[in-house]
This record gives structure tokens, C-alpha cells and sequence, in this order.
């Protein structure tokens, strides 16, 4: 014998149903049971009308409605015209009494468990009618049979009781005496010795069928559900899960626990014991291999098998100075919970005994402090033990694996990985069988927590970087693409997933949770909201994602006052703008120090020598023990390429204007020619060099007329710098004259830095310098005569976007 179980998806509707038939057509069906839940969301919908007739809202009948027209449109689909009636007229017939029921739960305005049993049972009465008649009019030879007059229980309505020696007669008359092939009848609902009808509990169709499975001795429990099988994690919450082959019953039966609901946990028991296995299938793909459940031990090369969650958990806490050493207090605290029928998912206790902590249903936790409270009235009024403390908006994480015990590091390897994404951890255990490893953390947090933990333990290390991108400018558009071309290579190379989930400019802003298309993003973002930097910040917030990373592309004074936000929220910033790190020392230290407190790298390499690696360099240079005792540089790229063209054949202006189209120069280009820019420059590297500097100690004597200076937009600087030409034509000629170039330099020595332009006399290293180049060369004391040197294209957007693109890749090592 096999029993087959179909669950609610897999009997929604009718073209689920005729799919459903054609699995049990084909299976070899000579004594086959198939049990069957209610269509698909019937059993919330009656019990939803329950609740709502109780507390007098009439607008229950709007769902019954609802619950019969689903039904008769089924019916009418499966059945040709001349078969409908009979079906119809009992199933109206039933309908009919589920509305007498409801009516009283109305007119008494109360609703017990047994009454809510009863109602509920309707879901699994007509689903299995119908579905019978309809495989007999299919021409399959079989047999009806009401659950209720097989399985028997007491008489705890809503998770009922089996009692399996009456049970195990009653089916053992029924199947000695019964001749058709197939069996059909609901799942979930059974009936006490009384003759009341009763429920096993939600999701227990799945039981039901273990349950006859185990009486008859069946060969297999197939559960036809609505995915492949038991996966390595839930798969509505993470894309990645794979369906897991082999496991054994008690891995299963942790992962059921633990909140894979694809399995009802009670129905591991019943055919446990038979050593019956259990055979989970997908009844939209019956060729998929599914998971085998047996008692041999799952796939021995996994350590870990899967992960799992159970949401809505609450956390009591019981502490006091005076339950030390004192036997009896755990037990009474037990007692108390288990009498006000509290089921304790998680126990911990710290060695000192000093405090005990249970993971309960969230639901329960308002019902039971009192009673805890009152029992422990007496010593809590000496102080010796304090009220209980409680907590909600949590949930349990779990890792479960047979082989885990043999693996050692595996709980280090969660905890780390979690911690790296700001999941913080309210409580931890692990059972004794060491099959488990389980967590507490926020309910907000399950979603990324599930995520990195399955990117860790089963996705060969591919890591996944969820980027923000704001600015999507000359630079930005550039990064963008160079992600879009390098996606492939990172992935298969770097194991690393890069996905674009928002984007923004200063008017729009678009976000995806599934990543950006990068082939037209322009039209994503043009049909996006407006833009907004503080919903901007609040939907990264709340996505949540794990190794989320914040771009900024701009040069905004306002975007570079959001890092803070980012950086507390365990969110990585990488930004090519200088107006953060230039800022107050005491801000720049504060970004630095929220990097490190929150595990978010804060990255900026692009803001000096653009692509270069620069600032890392100087790093490593200052991790590995060395000391910087001087730094020359040219570090505008705008500037070089000005002076690098500017001749008595051209005007300063006309050099300018070429800089500031072709990209050079910031967008407003007296921010380079006055020199802030390389003020800002040197500030950050003698900052990343361990000195205290603010923008206002490094010196800057501007080549620059005063006039020029104090323009106050960009048409009148250019104005002015007409006007000052002679000025620039002398600077020029006075450098010839000495045989030298123009190159505008900064210099940091002993803690003082400096900028200006000066005339580089031929064989200096500085002299060659071509186009936009930056050079930087670092004195230190392994360089203090031949200085390390870094040099090459200093500026653009396409090597300024390949830098963020090089500390993207550095959050991904990380
Ligand atoms: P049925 O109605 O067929 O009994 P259920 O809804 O009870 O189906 O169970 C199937 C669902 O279980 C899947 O659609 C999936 O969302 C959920 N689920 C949760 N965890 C897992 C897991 N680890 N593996 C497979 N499915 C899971
Ligand atoms: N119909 C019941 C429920 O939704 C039982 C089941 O589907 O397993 O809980
Ligand atoms: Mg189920």
C-alpha cells in the first residue's frame, strides 16, 4: 500500500485537481490511500467566518459566499453537465449545515473550540467528497471514506490527540473489509469516541496520512506538495534554497520543528517507527526528484543539511541573584508554563544559573508573566528573584545537520556571519544531539539572517553585494556599466553577485528588489518616484539586505551628510566624494570610528588620484608598521592637464573651458583652480596618515587673482579668467624662462601640509607628467630616500567609476 497526500495548492482548483488525478492514475494503485487537505485557503476562510459570526459582524455570510462559489465553480469545471447535479445537491446539502453552524456562533455571539473543529472540518469534508466523485467519474475504481470514522482522538479541540489503538482498530476493520482500488478521504479532521468532530492541529493533513500510513504499513508516504521536495532553507525567503535529496527522519524532523512547514512535525513520529519512508513531491513537477525521508543519515558530505525559522517567538527571562544553587526553580518555572499550556520552543541557562531563558509562541507571552510572577510572588518580594522579563518581535534561527557534531567551528562560522551583517543575537542553544544550532534574533532580521547564513553554508562562498547607487552622473552611469560588463567575471572569478537594488539622481530615485536590469536602467529611473534622500536612506533600511553598500557619486554636501545614518545601520559607504573626509576632523573621525564600531567599511579611495590606489596603499603602508615622513604630490588631474596645455599659442581660458567639457575638472571648476580640491586631497592623506589637520592649517598661496577667486558662479569665473589673461601668459613665460614646467603641488611634511603652483625644473620626477596624471611619492621610513612612488591617470570618470568599482570588490573580500 502507498498513501498519497495532496495538499491545499495542490487541490486549489480545478486544473490542479485533473493534475492531481493524473498522479494517482499512474501510481500502481492497487490499495492506494490519498488524503486530501481543503482547496487551497478554504480552511483560513472558515475560520476567519467563525471568528467574525462570533463577534456579531454579519459580513461573515460575504465569505461563505465566497467559501460556496468556489466550490460550485470547481465542481462545474470538473464535472460534465449531466454528472453536476448529484455532486451539487450534496454538497449544497453540507453547505447548508456549515451555515446552521455559523448562524449559531451569530445568535450566541461565541465561538468554542468545538464548535470552531466543527467548522472548520467543512474544508476537508468537501474537498475530499468532490475530489472522489470526480476521480469516479474518471473512471477510477474507488472508495469515499469519511475521516472522522477512522481516526480518533480525545477531545483537545484544535490539536486533538490521536488514539492510536482505537484508531488502529478502526482501520483495520475498514481496510480488511474494503475492496476498491483507491482510497479517498480528508485530511486534518477526526472525530473523539463521543462522536465530535476534532482537528489535529494546522497543516495536519500531512499527519493524518502518516497516521494511516503507519496503521496499514504502508511502503511510502508521499507528500505531493507545492515544492520539490524539503529545501535547504524556505524558498519563498531565499532564491538560492535547493531541494535537499536525502535526509533522515530526525534531521527532518528538526527542520519541521524549526519552521519548515513543508512537513506538519507530529508526522515523523507515526511512521518513524514503522521505518515507513516518507517521500515529499512536487504535484507541478512530479519528474523532480523530491526529498527522501528514511532512517538511513542524509547526504554525509553536508555538515550542514538545512536552515530553518520560526517567526513570531516572545523570550521570557527569569533572573536573580537568589536562584543560584537553589534546586527546584527551573522546575516550578516549567511547571507554571506548561500549566497555562505554554509550549517552550528554546531553553538556555547561563552556567552561573543565574538566569534561565525560554523562546515561547509570541502569542503566549502576554497570558503567562502574571502567573509566573504570582508563583514567584514570595521570593520576588525578598529580592531573591526579579519579575520575569519579556520580550517580543523575535524569531529562532536554526542550523540543522546530522553531521554537525563532527564538524567543529560550525557555530563560530554562524555567529560570525551574522554578526558581520549586524544580526544581533538575543540568545543562542544547542541541542545535546548536537543536530542544531539555534539563535534568537529580531523578526526583522530573518530575511537577511536566512539569507547570508545559506550564501555561507551552501552556496560555494558566492557572495552577494546589494549596491545603493546615488549620483548616477558622468561617474555613475560609467560604474554602472562597467558592473554591468563585469558581472559575469565577478561572479564566476570573484564569486561575487553584484546587483544594483536602488538607484537615484536628484530628481528620481527606483529601487528593485530583485536588482536593477543594467541594460536600461535610464528608463527604470526615469519611471521612478521623485527623488528623496531621507526615503532614499529609509528603504535601504527597511529592504534590509545583507552586504548592503551605499554609493555616492556626487559631489553634495547634503548626500555626504547621510553616510552617518548608513555606517550605524551596518550599511558599507563607498563614495568618490571628498566633501565627508574633507570635512571637520572631528565628523571625518566620526565616520571612521562608525565604520569600525559597526562592521561597515567605509570606503573612499576615489577621493584622491581617482582610480590610483593611493589611500590604500598608504594603508597597508601604515598597517604593516611603517611611518610616513613626507609626501609630494601632483594630485589634480584637472590642474595638470590645464598647465600640461596651456601655452603662449593658447589663452588660460580656452584650457579651462577643453578641462571642464572633456570631464576634468569638477562641475564647478573653480573648486579645482583655486586648489580646494588639492587642499582636500593632502587633508586626507595626511589624515589616513594618523595627523590631526584641519582644511584651514594646510596652506594654499592661489596663482589665482583675487577677482577670480571671489566669483560666484561659473559664467563670471570664466569672465574673469579672460580678463586675467595676461597674468596667466606671465606665469607661463617665467617657467619657460627657467627651464621649467608649471605643476601645482602638494606637499605634507612633520604635520604641515602645503599647496601651490611651482616651476618643476627638468629631471625632477614631477617634470614628464602628462595629461591629467597624478604622481604621489610617499618618504617613509622603509622609502626615506627613493620614495615610493605611485603614478598615472588622475582623473576622468571612467578611472574614478573603476576605483568605486576596486573598493566595491574590497567591501567583497572583506
Ligand atoms: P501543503 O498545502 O501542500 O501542505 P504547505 O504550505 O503546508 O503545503 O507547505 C509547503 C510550503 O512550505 C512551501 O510552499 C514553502 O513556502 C514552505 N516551506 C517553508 N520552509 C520550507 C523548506 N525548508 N522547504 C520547502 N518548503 C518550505
Ligand atoms: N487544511 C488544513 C490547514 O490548512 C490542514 C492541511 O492543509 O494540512 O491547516
Ligand atoms: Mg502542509
Amino acid at each position: 500500500m502507498k498513501v498519497l497526500k495532496f495538499g491545499g495548492t495542490s487541490v486549489a482548483n480545478a486544473k490542479n485537481i485533473e493534475q492531481v488525478k493524473n498522479i494517482v492514475a499512474q501510481t500502481e494503485n492497487n490499495g492506494l490511500v490519498t488524503v486530501v487537505s481543503a482547496f487551497g485557503g478554504i480552511t483560513d476562510l472558515l475560520l476567519q467566518a467563525a471568528e467574525k459570526a462570533a463577534a456579531n459582524d454579519i459580513s461573515y455570510s460575504k465569505l461563505v459566499e465566497e467559501l460556496e462559489a468556489r466550490h460550485i465553480a470547481t465542481i462545474k469545471e470538473l464535472f460534465p453537465i449531466n454528472a453536476q447535479s448529484a455532486v451539487l445537491s450534496k454538497v449544497k446539502s453540507e453547505l447548508n449545515h456549515l451555515e446552521n453552524l455559523l448562524e449559531g456562533a451569530f445568535s450566541i455571539g461565541e465561538l468554542t473550540p468545538k464548535l470552531s473543529d466543527k467548522i472548520v472540518s467543512y474544508g476537508e469534508l468537501l474537498s475530499s467528497y468532490i475530489i472522489s466523485r470526480y476521480f469516479l467519474e474518471e473512471g477510477l475504481d474507488v472508495c469515499f471514506k469519511d475521516s472522522r470514522e477512522l481516526i480518533q482522538t480525545n477531545e483537545q479541540y484544535g490539536r486533538a490527540t490521536v488514539d492510536f489503538k482505537a484508531t488502529d482498530k478502526k482501520c483495520s476493520e475498514f481496510f480488511e473489509g474494503n475492496t476498491a482500488k483507491i482510497i479517498v478521504m480528508g485530511g486534518f479532521i477526526a472525530s473523539s469516541e463521543n462522536g465530535n468532530t476534532t482537528t489535529l492541529g494546522r497543516g495536519g493533513s500531512d499527519y493524518s496520512a502518516a497516521i494511516i500510513a503507519a496503521l496499514n504499513n504502508a511502503k511510502v508516504l508521499e507528500i505531493w506538495t507545492d515544492v520539490s521536495g524539503m529545501y535547504t532553507a524556505n524558498p519563498k525567503i531565499v532564491k538560492q534554497a535547493k531541494a535537499i535529496a536525502k535526509l533522515s527522519y530526525e534531521e527532518a524532523m528538526e527542520l519541521s520543528h524549526f519552521g519548515a512547514s513543508v512537513l506538519y512535525p507530529p508526522t515523523i513520529q507515526p511512521v518513524l517507527y514503522k521505518g515507513i519512508p516518507i517521500h515529499i513531491k512536487n504535484t507541478f513537477e512530479p519528474s523532480a526528484q523530491g526529498t527522501l525521508i528514511t532512517k538511513a543519515q542524509g547526504d554525509d558530505k553536508k555538515t550542514v543539511s538545512g536552515i530553518s525559522s520560526i517567526e513570531n517567538v516572545g523570550l521570557l527571562s527569569l533572573e536573580g541573584p537568589g536562584m543560584v544553587g537553589i534546586p527546584g526553580i527551573s522546575a516550578r518555572f516549567f511547571d507554571e508554563l506548561s500549566r497555562a499550556g505554554v509550549n517552550v520552543i528554546l531553553i538556555t541557562q547561563a552556567s552561573s544559573e543565574h538566569s534561565i531563558c525560554v523562546g515561547v509562541s509570541e502569542k503566549d507571552i502576554k497570558n503567562v508573566v502574571e502567573k509566573i510572577n504570582s508563583a514567584f510572588a514570595f521570593e520576588i518580594s525578598q529580592g531573591k528573584i526579579y519579575p520575569v522579563v519579556s520580550e517580543t518581535g523575535l524569531a529562532i534561527i536554526a542550523l540543522i545537520g546530522d553531521q554537525m557534531k563532527s564538524h567543529q567551528g560550525l557555530s563560530g562560522k554562524m555567529f560570525s556571519t551574522l554578526g558581520k551583517n549586524n544580526v544581533n543575537i538575543r540568545a543562542i542553544a544547542q541541542g545535546a544531539s548536537e543536530r542544531n544550532i539555534s539563535a534568537v534574533i529580531k523578526a526583522d532580521d530573518v530575511k537577511k539572517a536566512l539569507n547570508t547564513l545559506h550564501e555561507q553554508f551552501f552556496e560555494e562562498n558566492i557572495k552577494q553585494l546589494n549596491l545603493f547607487v546615488m549620483g548616477v552622473g558622468n561617474v555613475g552611469s560609467k560604474f554602472l556599466n562597467q558592473i554591468r560588463q563585469q558581472r559575469k567575471f565577478l561572479k564566476e572569478q570573484l564569486r561575487l553577485n553584484v546587483r544594483v537594488i536602488g538607484i537615484s539622481n536628484s530628481r528620481k530615485m527606483a529601487f528593485d528588489g530583485g536588482g536593477i536590469s543594467l541594460d536600461n536602467w535610464e528608463s527604470v529611473l526615469a519611471n521612478g518616484k521623485n527623488a528623496d534622500r531621507a526615503n532614499f536612506f529609509a528603504t535601504v533600511q527597511k529592504l534590509n539586505y545583507r552586504n548592503s553598500i551605499f554609493i555616492d557619486n556626487t559631489a553634495s554636501n547634503e548626500v555626504a551628510s547621510t553616510y552617518r545614518s548608513y555606517l550605524t545601520n551596518s550599511i558599507s559607504v563607498v563614495t568618490c566624494n571628498k566633501i565627508a573626509c574633507s570635512s571637520e576632523y572631528r565628523n571625518y573621525m566620526d565616520l571612521k570610528n562608525a565604520s569600525r564600531e559597526y562592521n561597515a567599511p567605509f570606503l573612499f579611495e576615489t577621493n584622491v588620484g581617482a582610480g590610483l590606489p593611493i589611500i590604500d596603499t598608504l594603508k597597508n603602508l601604515i598597517a604593516s608598521g611603517d611611518k610616513i615622513l613626507k609626501i609630494q604630490a601632483v594630485l589634480s588631474g584637472s590642474l595638470n592637464f590645464v598647465f600640461n596645455n596651456f601655452n603662449d599659442r593658447t589663452t588660460f581660458h580656452d584650457v579651462v573651458k577643453q578641462a571642464q567639457e572633456e570631464g576634468y575638472t569638477e562641475p564647478d571648476p573653480k573648486i579645482d583652480l583655486s586648489g580646494i580640491d588639492v587642499m582636500r586631497k593632502i587633508l586626507i592623506l595626511a589624515r589616513e596618515s594618523g595627523n590631526r589637520l584641519e582644511i584651514e592649517d594646510i596652506k594654499n598661496k592661489s596663482f589665482l587673482p583675487q577677482e577670480t577667486l571671489d566669483t560666484k558662479n561659473n559664467e563670471d569665473f570664466f569672465e574673469s579668467l579672460k580678463k586675467y589673461e595676461c597674468d596667466f601668459q606671465k606665469l607661463y613665460k617665467d617657467a619657460v624662462e627657467a627651464k621649467s614646467k608649471l605643476k601645482y603641488v602638494a606637499q605634507y611634511e612633520n604635520g604641515r601640509a602645503s599647496v601651490g603652483l611651482q616651476q618643476i625644473p627638468v629631471g625632477h620626477d614631477f617634470y614628464n607628467l602628462e595629461g591629467s596624471d597624478n604622481i604621489v611619492l610617499f618618504y617613509t621610513e622603509r622609502y626615506p630616500n627613493q620614495p615610493m612612488i605611485i603614478k598615472g591617470a588622475g582623473a576622468g570618470a571612467d578611472v574614478t567609476a573603476s576605483g568605486i568599482f576596486a573598493d566595491i570588490i574590497r567591501i567583497g573580500n572583506f
